[in-house]
């Protein structure tokens, strides 16, 4: 057995260990990343709410314009028992017509706003019942990444426990070097390949390396990247 084979093993828990921490680093961002999915369901309900309200404003708006011309003619009506000619009465009248006319010229400025309406109205439930279906696919999706999420911390919890056992195998020599490559190379120990190139990074190790290694004498660094060799 080579002499590094408790250090493979520890090493081998540590990949698992770093492929769980980068799956709960990532999990957040993802789930960040589907509710973005539902920014364009969003801002076309928006767009149809917006144009709703002012299609609706446009019928209020004409309905206002009625009704003060309706207070007008009441409160012409109202002067006209107190005048004293005729002539005046007719002038009266005149403004009356003119002011029904406009009335007239406003209901069918109302009745065409409220025909807009409608369409609009329909293309905001459509935009409301797409953002609901979209929601519940995403509201979905993000529940299975929360459930994913507590078996991944599970699992991590479980393999540190494995961690400590494993490491507790490797001589404090071995731990030491391998603690200190760790956070700098990955993976820390490779193997060292029959041409005595170093598997890390490629490099051509001296024949005094490579016959230490097949010798298994212990902790062997590659002369470029330091990772620890072994025999394959
Ligand atoms: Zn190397």
């Amino acid at each position: 057995m080579s002499v590094v084979q408790p250090l493979l093993d520890l090493q081998e828990i540590d990949g698992r260990i770093r492929n769980l921490q980068q799956e709960i680093r990532d999990i957040p961002q993802r789930k960040a990343q589907e509710q973005e999915r539902l920014n364009g369901a969003r801002e076309a309900l928006a767009r149809a709410q917006a144009e709703l309200k002012s299609a609706q404003l446009r019928v209020n708006e004409a309905e206002l314009e009625v009704k003060s011309r309706r207070d007008k003619i009441q409160s012409i009506k109202q002067n006209q028992v107190l005048l004293k000619t005729n002539k005046e009465f007719q002038m009266y009248n005149l403004e009356i017509a003119k002011i029904e006319g406009e009335i007239d010229n406003y209901e069918a400025r109302q009745l065409a706003a409220m025909d807009d309406v409608i369409p609009v109205k329909h293309r905001v439930g459509e935009a409301e019942a797409k953002l609901k279906e979209e929601q519940s696919v995403v509201d979905a999706y993000v529940a299975e990444l929360d459930a994913r999420l507590a078996a991944v911390k599970a699992e991590l919890a479980v393999s540190e426990g494995e961690r400590a056992e494993s490491a507790k195998k490797v001589s404090p020599q071995f731990i030491l070097y391998y603690e200190r490559l760790r956070t700098k190379r990955w993976p820390v120990v490779v193997s060292l390949q029959p041409d005595c190139v170093c598997n890390g990074c490629h490099l051509v190790q001296p024949p005094s390396v490579g016959q230490m290694v097949w010798r298994n004498q212990g902790l062997v660094p590659c002369q470029m990247c330091g990772r620890i060799l072994y025999k394959a």
